[in-house]
Formats: structure tokens, C-alpha cells, sequence
């Protein structure tokens, strides 16, 4: 059996030479933990099973401990995190049922979230994800109804800038709370001035469109707002300190939604929120973290609907962004709040 002796390490050739098999009779055994004797034994014996069946799938990270006291310290250190979470999981997993957090705040709910989150990376090995951000449906009702309206009254009745004298209807914006995303474009046209709602004219309905292919709807999952309120004259650009005026309604609303991407559509409005002169070409097709206040979400621009409309070439590109998003919806785990 074998091969050719002469081809074998230098240490089984000499082996060989004696007559002796090529191959080692003892072949060295790892150590299970320290442990030896009968037990270490049988350890090993289930080890190799589990590594036997186990182990090709998939390689496990490996761990090593200077002693089977510090494996036992881990394991029970796991037990005791385990055995305290489901102490906390299980009454909260059947609180609707006794009516018990009725009347935790949005923060206590949040911070058990978080602490289940983190017992449970802890339990699975020690590695702790990334935070998440905890919302919870049945606290947006009442606060965020109530200063998203008073938001809308104090916008129908500023005079902050000069465009209050030309305008017909201010337009605060419309659409969901707690949106997945939120639109904001530049400013409102003429039909936006005639109705206070924002993107209804042609422009507007293509964005519709546009957001309908990717699974978003201002009825269902996003917000539509612009970065000024009232429409300038013969839909020039906003002047700096019209823009300066009125940041403070687009920054209040981002707060109170939350929305969990802002779709940026056109120059106007990318520059401004971007702070930057760089063209409408260079901005889009890439997400940037957008900060407003304590929140950071994801930021994609797009050209603006109107664009689209006067040159058919861009719509490629477009599509190309929207696609974007939605892939990025996705990962994020937001697929199935889309249409
Ligand atoms: Fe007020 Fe903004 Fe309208 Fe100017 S554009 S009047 S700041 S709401």
C-alpha cells in the first residue's frame, strides 16, 4: 500500500525504510477543551459527529478558550442572557393578550426591542449587529396627526417671505406618516397654486406613474412635499432668502415623518437640501446619507418629472435611479410595505 516511499516526508521515509508503514499508526488528536480521560473521550466522539454531518455545509467561526472553565463561564453566561430574555420575551410575546403595553411610552417599547435584539446576538454567538431603528404603528396616531396639521395651518398662513403675496394656496405637501419614502421636489407650479396639493399637474401625474413602477403611492407608503411652500411667479427659481425663509416647514416635516429614504426630485431641490452647485447630472444615480437633525437617511436624486416631459432621453436614466431605490427598499427589508 502506499506510493513510492521516496516521495514521502523525510520522517515516514525513514519509517519506510525500517519496513515500518508509511503511514503514521497514531495520528496526533486535537485536544477537546483540556478534557481527557473518558470524557474527553466521548466528547470528541461527539464532536466528530456533529463535524461529520455538520461541518461541510457551512465553516463556523472558531473560538478558543485557555480552559474548559472559561468554555463553561461563556456557555452559562449565554444560558443566564437567554433564560432573562425569555423571561422578557414571553410576557411581552403575550401582552396584547393581557392588555400590559397599552401603556408603555414609544421609548420603553423601543428600548425592549432593542434589548431582546441585543440578548439574542449576544445568545448567538457574541457578535452584535447593527442598531436598529424601532417605530412602533400605534404610536403615530396622535401626536404626529396633530403637529403634521398644525405644521399645514402655520404654512397656509406664513408670511415669512415675499411669496406669500403672489400665491393662491400655499402647499404644505401631502401623503402618508411614517412613510418608507418621501418625495420632495421643488416648488409648487401653477396647478399646485390653484389646489394646495403638490405634484397634481402633468408633471405630477408622471411622477405618480414613476413611483407606481417601483411600488410607491402618496396614498399608501410615501410623503410628496417641495422645499418651498408657495409658488414663485412665473415658476421662477427660488430666490436664497425665499429658500432660507422656508427651510425650517421642510426640516419640521422630516422630523415628524421620518421617512425612511427621501427621493430628491430635480436641481432646485438637490442643491438646496444637498447644499451644493453641482449639476442634476452629478448628484443622482448614487445614495448619500442625508442629515436632518438627529436623523441620517438614505438621500437619491432623481431629474424632476417636468424634465422627463420636456426630454424624453432622461427618462432612461430615471428609471435607472428609481431602480435604485427599490432595490434599496428591499434590502432594507421594507419589500413588503411596497405595492
Ligand atoms: Fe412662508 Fe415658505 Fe410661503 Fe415663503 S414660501 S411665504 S416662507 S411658506
Amino acid at each position: 500500500m502506499g506510493g513510492d516511499p521516496a516521495l514521502a516526508p523525510p520522517a515516514l521515509q525513514e519509517g519506510a525504510a525500517q519496513g515500518k508503514p508509511a503511514i503514521p499508526s497514531v495520528i496526533p488528536q486535537r485536544k477537546t477543551l483540556g478534557i481527557v480521560g473518558r470524557a474527553g473521550k466521548h466528547l470528541r466522539s461527539l464532536r466528530g459527529f456533529f463535524y461529520a454531518t455538520a461541518a461541510p455545509a457551512r465553516p463556523k467561526p472558531s473560538r478558543s478558550f485557555e480552559s474548559h472553565w472559561e468554555f463553561i463561564g461563556a456557555r452559562l453566561r449565554q444560558f443566564i442572557t437567554y433564560a432573562v430574555m425569555m423571561c422578557v420575551f414571553l410576557p411581552l410575546a403575550f401582552s396584547p393578550f393581557l392588555g400590559l403595553n397599552g401603556s408603555m411610552t414609544s421609548d420603553e417599547k423601543a428600548s425592549l426591542a432593542r434589548f431582546i435584539d441585543l440578548a439574542s446576538a449576544h445568545c448567538r454567538g457574541g457578535y452584535l449587529a447593527g442598531q436598529t431603528e424601532y417605530r412602533f404603528a400605534d404610536d403615530i396616531s396622535t401626536d404626529t396627526v396633530d403637529s403634521m396639521e398644525r405644521l399645514a395651518d402655520d404654512v397656509r398662513s406664513c408670511e415669512a417671505c415675499r411669496l406669500c403675496k403672489t400665491r393662491k394656496k400655499a402647499v404644505p405637501g401631502e401623503g402618508v406618516l411614517s412613510p418608507l419614502v418621501m418625495v420632495i421636489g421643488e416648488g409648487p407650479g401653477a396647478d399646485e397654486d390653484a389646489t394646495g396639493r403638490p405634484f397634481v399637474g402633468r408633471a405630477g401625474q408622471l411622477l405618480d406613474k414613476m413611483l407606481a413602477a417601483i411600488g410607491l403611492s402618496r396614498q399608501t407608503n410615501s410623503f410628496i412635499a417641495n422645499v418651498i411652500k408657495c409658488r414663485p411667479p412665473q415658476n421662477r427659481d427660488p430666490y436664497p432668502d425665499e429658500t432660507i425663509a422656508c427651510a425650517s416647514f421642510l426640516s419640521r416635516q422630516i422630523q415628524l415623518l421620518r421617512p425612511r429614504f427621501i427621493l430628491c426630485a430635480g436641481r432646485i431641490a438637490g442643491q438646496t437640501l444637498l447644499e451644493t452647485t453641482a449639476p442634476i447630472g452629478k448628484l443622482r444615480g448614487k445614495f448619500v446619507d442625508y442629515k436632518c437633525g438627529d436623523l441620517t437617511m438614505p438621500f437619491i436624486a432623481t431629474y424632476h418629472p417636468s424634465a422627463l416631459l420636456r426630454n424624453e432621453e432622461l427618462k432612461r436614466p430615471a428609471w435607472e435611479d428609481l431602480k435604485l431605490l427599490r432595490s434599496a427598499l428591499v434590502d432594507a427589508g421594507l419589500g413588503d410595505r411596497l405595492q
